[in-house]
Formats: C-alpha cells, sequence, structure tokens
C-alpha cells in the first residue's frame, strides 16, 4: 500500500503512523517527496486494512500496489533509481559499458583485456572467476586466483570489478575482491542466494533467467530489495525460444517494458543474448534506442584463443567500432555515455 500524507503533514505525523505499520508486523517505508510524504507498507494487506489508517487526520489517499512485486515497483518510487558504484552513477541520464571477458583465464589475458575496455569507454570490468558451466568438462574459472587476477587489473587500470557469484559461500571473498556482485540466468530463482546478497553492501547486477517471465526477475529482484540492498542493476540477457538461429532470443519487449514498471536500471547482454559476433553491435543500439540503461558485452585481448564464450567475444577493433557505433543512439535516447567521472 501507498500512503499519501496531507501536505501539511509533518515528519512526525508520518513517524506516528509508521510506528502504527510495524506493530502489526508490517514493513513501514518512509518516501519523502518534494510536496508531500509518501509512505509505504509491505506485508498482508488485509492487516493492513484493519488498522482503518483513513481516519488518520494527517492521511489523504491510500493506494493499493496492484503488482505482485511492490519495492522495485515504479508505483512506489516514480523517479529512476541512481545506482553509484565507486563514485560512477549508474542509471537516469548515463548510460554505461561494463565490457571484458567471459571468464578471467591469466594474468595477460585480463590485464590487456582491461586495458581495452578502459581505452575505449566501459567503465566497468566484467570477467567471471566461478563459470556455471553447461559441462562439467568444460573450464570452470580460476576461483581465488582470478579473484586476485581481477583485482590487480582494477587497479592498475582504475576501474571497478563485476563477477558472477554461484553460492553464499563465494560472498566472503567476492567482498574483499569485487565492486559488484553479479548473479547469473542459472540462479536467478536461488531464493536463498538472492537473500544472501540481499543483505550485502556491494550493488547487484541480476541477470534475467533463461526462461523466467519478466515478472519473475522483477521478483527475484524484490528479494534483494526486501533484505535491504537497493542497489541492484537488472538485466535482459535473451530468453529461449523455438528459435535456435541465434543462441538466444533478446527480448527488447522486456527493456521497454522494465523501464515502465520498475525504478531500477535496466542493462541488456547482448553478447549471451544472440551468440553471433556480427549481432552484438545491432542489437547493443537498438537496446540503447529503446531505453536501456547500459550494456554488459564480452571483450577478449584475443577470442580465438579463449577458454568460454570466444566466438561471441569482440577483440580491440571490433569493441573500438562498437563503442563509436554506438554512440548516435545513446544521444538518439536522450542519454551520455558514463564517463566514470562521477559527473
Ligand atoms: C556471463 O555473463 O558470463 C553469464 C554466464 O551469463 P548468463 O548468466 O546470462 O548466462
Ligand atoms: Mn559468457
Amino acid at each position: 500500500m501507498i500512503i499519501i500524507l496531507k501536505p501539511n503533514a509533518r515528519p512526525a505525523d508520518a513517524k506516528a503512523i509508521m510506528k502504527k505499520i510495524s506493530r502489526v508486523g508490517l514493513k513501514p517505508l518512509y518516501l519523502p517527496g518534494v510536496e508531500r510524504i509518501v509512505l509505504g507498507a509491505i506485508g498482508d494487506e488485509r492487516i493492513l486494512r484493519d488498522l482503518n489508517l483513513e481516519s488518520e487526520p494527517m492521511v489523504d489517499v491510500i493506494k493499493p500496489i496492484l503488482s505482485p512485486y511492490k519495492l522495485v515497483s515504479r508505483e512506489m518510487h516514480p523517479e529512476d533509481t541512481l545506482i553509484d558504484i565507486e563514485g560512477i552513477q549508474i542509471g537516469d541520464s548515463n548510460f554505461t559499458v561494463i565490457a571484458g571477458p567471459c571468464s578471467v583465464e591469466d594474468r595477460r589475458q585480463i590485464m590487456e583485456t582491461a586495458r581495452i575496455v578502459k581505452q575505449y569507454g566501459a567503465v566497468l570490468l566484467r570477467g567471471g572467476v566461478f563459470k556455471p558451466r553447461s559441462s562439467p568438462y568444460s573450464f570452470q574459472g580460476l576461483g581465488e586466483e582470478g579473484f586476485k587476477l581481477l583485482k590487480e587489473a582494477s587497479e592498475q587500470y582504475r576501474i571497478p570489478t563485476v563477477t558472477e557469484i554461484l553460492d553464499e559461500g563465494d560472498l566472503v571473498m567476492a567482498d574483499q575482491y569485487v565492486s559488484v556482485l553479479q548473479i547469473g540466468a542459472r540462479n536467478m530463482q536461488n531464493f536463498r542466494l538472492l537473500k544472501a546478497v540481499g543483505k550485502s553492501t556491494k550493488p547487484v547486477l541480476l541477470k534475467r533467467g533463461m526462461s523466467s517471465t519478466i515478472e519473475e526477475l522483477l521478483l527475484a529482484a524484490e528479494y534483494i530489495y526486501y533484505e535491504g540492498n537497493h542497489n541492484i542493476i537488472l538485466c535482459e540477457r535473451g530468453i529461449r525460444t523455438f528459435e535456435t538461429a541465434t543462441r538466444n532470443t533478446l527480448d527488447l519487449n522486456a527493456v521497454a517494458y522494465l523501464k515502465l514498471k520498475t525504478h531500477l536500471p535496466v542493462f541488456v547482454d547482448p553478447s549471451h543474448g544472440t551468440g553471433i559476433k556480427e549481432l552484438i553491435s545491432p542489437m547493443a543500439r537498438a537496446a540503447a534506442a529503446c531505453g536501456a540503461d547500459g550494456l554488459l558485452v564480452e571483450v577478449h585481448v584475443n577470442p580465438r584463443e579463449a577458454l568460454s564464450d570466444g566466438y561471441q567475444s569482440l577483440d580491440e577493433a571490433e569493441f573500438a567500432e562498437f563503442m563509436t557505433g554506438l554512440d548516435p543512439f545513446v544521444r538518439a535516447a536522450g542519454k551520455s555515455f558514463n564517463s566514470g567521472q562521477g559527473e
């Protein structure tokens, strides 16, 4: 429920109402606006009805939130949420590119790739150290060694990092070495993991499950938000459909829909979304044009020798061209490239 207070209500009035809300076991939220104080109450709405808040002198309007997700909905929070990653602002009019290899493989590979992504305008470096591979015989990632290399690259090129964690147990190490925690498609509904990252202080990049609906993605984000972590970036990365020509079907409907329904930033991963090098640039441009707040792109210093996803990774020249080609689409969408300077 959203509870809009009268224009003359003071913070003390809001406090008294919030006390009533928490006394019956619901979660009260304080959402001060420019003209009015707005409160939220999360939990069983029947209990809230019994509280009869309509009769409170300072309550003007009570509106139910109709969607099953509440905290991440635009109804609850009409303005775009800006997320701060070590001084870099994600969301609103900033268009942010996160790039790097699928996996961290060795020092030379991650250092050279970090140089490339930084040089052409990415402001966050991605790199997997735990890889959720379909086959147990495929490269599984370097683990702690990978974390160390990622940190070294981050320090050398002064670029924050993103890596996927697969398990609650990975959090301790991730906390020490990286800036953003990625929850991959295969773990989007690992509710224990969602709750664990919800308690973390690190921002979360939450990827859509390959067979998940948009509503399920938003409910997964709701788990994280409910636990107290409000720094969530959603990422459309393609879904499985009957189409087999591309690795996945990149659902750009989801981007426009999410921008309507949630205040969280929405990114697109055209690398996993297409699985075909030549399609990455056109789909990235389309993502920018339909309102995405940023991209997650796989880049590798030498894609032919990559231990995972080399066929869909851009090399230096391809990434340079990718970034140049993106610019007019970012500007047409009313955004500008995030330079990472914290402007
Ligand atoms: C990745 O980003 O490398 C990855 C494994 O992505 P997804 O979880 O979307 O498959
Ligand atoms: Mn990959």
